[in-house]
């Protein structure tokens, strides 16, 4: 793994909503090994800037580009369709939001399996790597709780299994912490550390904790939707 390789690279994104600016000229990297804090006041275009780069969101100028892919030309996310961008985020990129991505009425097990049978993994085959990726998360023996039936930090571990499993190389993480309290949230956050650190996956994390941030090797600022600082965290 060459940590300096960039996975995703945005140019000069802008986006506006009617009369409402999410995004004016931000421009940013993403490097394979790397954990990068997106951090600004609500409002400053944090989570258009992660939907731009997993290809959610089309910015209205500048462009998204993923390198390292299978053809081994780099992909022009901005210029895929829809089905094109979907099945990237299917295959390339993993999830963690602050709730509401896991299915309450399906079990930890199938939640995680679910990721692995969207691209093709036969059910049995899903559920044996389902229980494997939640074990090393801690959750041994807990693939057929349901959701509900789950704490706050054990849910995140699931949607961490989920979001990693089907081997995406950026993880996205929107505020996971948002919704923890500050013991739990450390550990929530140390997981998803390291289920990147050694691997090569990069993690993109928005949030408004400093705390959170100091984790991430690299910290990016927002404010009135301009990037206005990038500098290198304090961790590793
Ligand atoms: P942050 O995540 O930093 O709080 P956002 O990227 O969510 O900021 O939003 C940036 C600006 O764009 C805000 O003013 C927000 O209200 C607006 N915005 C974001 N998404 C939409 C949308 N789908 N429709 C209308 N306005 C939006
Ligand atoms: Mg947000």
């Amino acid at each position: 793994m060459i940590a300096d390789t960039p996975v995703l690279s945005a140019q000069n994104l802008t986006k506006t909503y009617g009369s409402t600016t999410a995004l004016d000229g931000v421009s940013a990297t993403v490097r394979a090994g790397e954990s990068v804090a997106v951090m600004g006041a609500s409002g400053s275009g944090k989570t258009t800037l992660l939907h731009c780069l997993a290809g959610i969101v089309l910015p209205d100028t500048g462009s998204v580009r993923l390198f390292g892919t299978a053809t081994g030309v780099p992909a022009e996310i901005t210029s895929l369709d829809d089905a094109a961008r979907s099945a990237l985020r299917r295959t390339e990129f993993g999830f963690v939001f602050q709730q509401g991505l896991l299915i309450p009425e399906l079990t930890a097990g199938e939640n995680v399996a679910l990721a692995l049978m969207l691209n093709g993994t036969p059910r049995q085959v899903a559920e044996q790597q389902a229980a494997a990726a939640l074990a090393a998360l801690g959750l041994a023996g807990m693939e057929g709780r349901r959701i509900g039936e789950l704490s706050g930090g054990q849910a995140q571990r699931v949607a961490i299994a989920r979001a990693q499993v089907n081997g995406a190389r950026v993880l996205f993480a929107d505020e996971p912490t948002g919704a923890l309290d500050s013991r739990t949230s450390a550990d929530v956050m140390a997981l998803l550390l390291q289920s990147v650190a050694g691997t090569g996956r990069a993690l993109v994390v928005v949030t408004h904790d400093p705390e959170v941030a100091r984790w991430c090797s690299r910290v990016l600022t927002l404010a009135d939707w301009r990037m206005v600082a990038d500098t290198a965290g304090v961790a590793r």
